[in-house]
């Protein structure tokens, strides 16, 4: 039996911080304390300390898609770098893609400097082919980043894959540069973090609405906040106002964490770089090694649930987790006795461009960012500084990326209603994998 529990919530204690039960006055309120949120307070404080900032989170800061991703820190950009040269051209993509290659080594430069112990392995992933359709993949991503003159090594072959990560399924290799975190943990330091520079979190305070005007003001069950601006950094539940209603939907995926791996067990499989594996294909499949060596194998089926459902119920889809247990068993064999504790799932965010957006509403005092579909790491990293220089009203390489909502790029189409979503959905799903399956 599994333990429909996020992995990353054991392993470390929370201290909840007290909701919001008054009036009150600021100069920045955030609503959702995700790295969205934590990001956008923390580079804000940094880049003007006397700010008055409040963060109103639903649950806890890290409780949404920041403290139950995968950990893979990458300089993916929602879908694929191929859509963005497509709809962009080549020097915006590259440009953005810089921005969150940064962000990577950033993220680490910040754990080290304000001793958060987010687990951060500065270790590269792998994206690895497992058929010929994926090696073809790998084949034109090389090719189109080389063409856009971001450095990158050679495709690795078979054995030279297999010496870095034994598996038998593995038939070519792609490195590129990333990291490996406990997102939980990160989030909950980057909270703490910004606690200490003198921003008010306050938990179990969902926002029930926004008044906007000259001064919006946030409201709670509990209280509201004025403030001279807003920043909405809900993800998947920027569903909830009404700007967004159509603009973004919950796209279910699915992870499964091990017990620690005995040592006999980890002598059966050389993993010795600790690299992140990502599968090259649409509905992909990653698996990583813990800090305390559990194995994580995640991805395959990425189902839309009938009106919008983000019930944590959900979690609960022994389908989803035999097919990645089959997936799992595909690439490591010789792990057939491992145990697996905890399977549990969480929500993505995509939208219809599958590339996140930023940018400002009411005149420019209510600023958002959303999107991320799935990749979000780094990119909100590259996303808080965004938000930084759009509430701040300042023109920036940042507020000038193509994720910005401005004359040059419109915010996403709108989806449309059930029960027209749900087959389109569907049908996507089959498209993704029929495209997978062909070898
Ligand atoms: C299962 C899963 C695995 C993933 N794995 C990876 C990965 O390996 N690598 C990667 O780069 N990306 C990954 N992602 C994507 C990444 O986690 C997200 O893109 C990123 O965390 C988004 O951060 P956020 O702050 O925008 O959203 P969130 O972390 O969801 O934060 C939003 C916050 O807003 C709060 N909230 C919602 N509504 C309200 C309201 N009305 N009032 C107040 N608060 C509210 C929520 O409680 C939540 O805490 C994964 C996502 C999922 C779901």
């Amino acid at each position: 039996m599994y333990k429909h529990v996020v992995y990353w919530h054991d392993t470390e204690e929370v201290t909840a911080q007290a909701p919001l039960r008054d009036r009150v006055d600021c100069d920045i309120c955030i609503v959702g304390g995700g790295f969205t949120g934590l990001w956008t307070a923390y580079f804000l404080k940094e880049a003007e300390p006397a700010l008055d900032i409040r963060i109103v989170e639903a649950h806890h800061s890290g409780y949404g898609a920041s403290g139950r991703a995968d950990g893979f820190v990458t300089p993916t950009i929602g879908k694929d770098i191929q859509a963005l040269v497509k709809e962009f051209g080549s020097q915006r993509a590259l440009e953005a893609s810089q921005a969150v290659g940064r962000s990577i080594l950033e993220i680490g430069r910040f754990t080290r400097k304000n001793r958060v112990d987010a687990q951060y392995e500065a270790n590269d992933y792998l994206m690895v082919a497992t058929d010929d359709a994926q090696l073809r993949r790998l084949e034109h991503d090389r090719a189109l980043a080389e063409r856009m003159g971001a450095a990158q090594a050679g495709i690795l072959s078979r054995e030279e894959s297999q010496a870095l990560v034994g598996s038998p399924a593995v038939l070519a290799a792609l490195r590129t540069g990333g990291a490996l975190v406990n997102p939980f943990r990160l989030a909950r330091g980057i909270a703490r973090v910004v606690r200490e520079k003198g921003v008010t979190i306050y938990d179990d305070s969902p926002c029930l609405q926004v008044v906007p005007g000259v001064r919006p003001t946030v409201v709670t069950a509990g209280g509201r906040i004025t403030a001279d601006k807003v920043v909405l950094a809900t993800n998947v539940h920027m569903d909830a106002f009404p700007p967004f209603r159509r603009k973004v939907i919950p796209v279910w995926t699915y992870a499964m964490v091990s017990e620690p791996l005995t040592d006999a067990q980890l002598g059966r499989v050389n993993w010795e770089g600790r690299e992140g594996l990502v599968e090259a294909k649409s509905l992909l499949t990653c698996t990583r090694l813990t800090h305390d060596n559990r194995v994580m194998f995640a991805g395959g089926p990425a189902p839309y649930f009938y009106g919008r459902d983000k019930r944590q119920r959900n979690m609960n889809r022994p389908e989803a987790y035999r097919e990645i247990h089959r997936e799992f068993l595909r690439f490591f064999p010789m792990w057939h006795d491992v145990e697996f504790g905890y399977a549990y799932g969480g929500t993505a965010d995509v939208v219809r461009d599958y590339a996140p957006h930023f940018g400002t509403l009411g005149g420019g005092n209510i600023a958002y960012g959303y999107g991320y579909c799935g990749n979000g790491i780094a990119a909100t990293h590259t996303g808080g500084k965004v938000l930084r220089d759009l509430v701040l009203g300042k023109d920036t390489d940042y507020s000038r990326l193509l994720f910005v909502d401005d004359d040059r790029r419109k915010p996403p189409a709108s989806f449309p209603p059930d029960p027209f979503l749900y087959a389109g959905a569907r049908a996507v799903t089959r498209l993704m994998e029929w495209k997978d399956a062909r070898a």
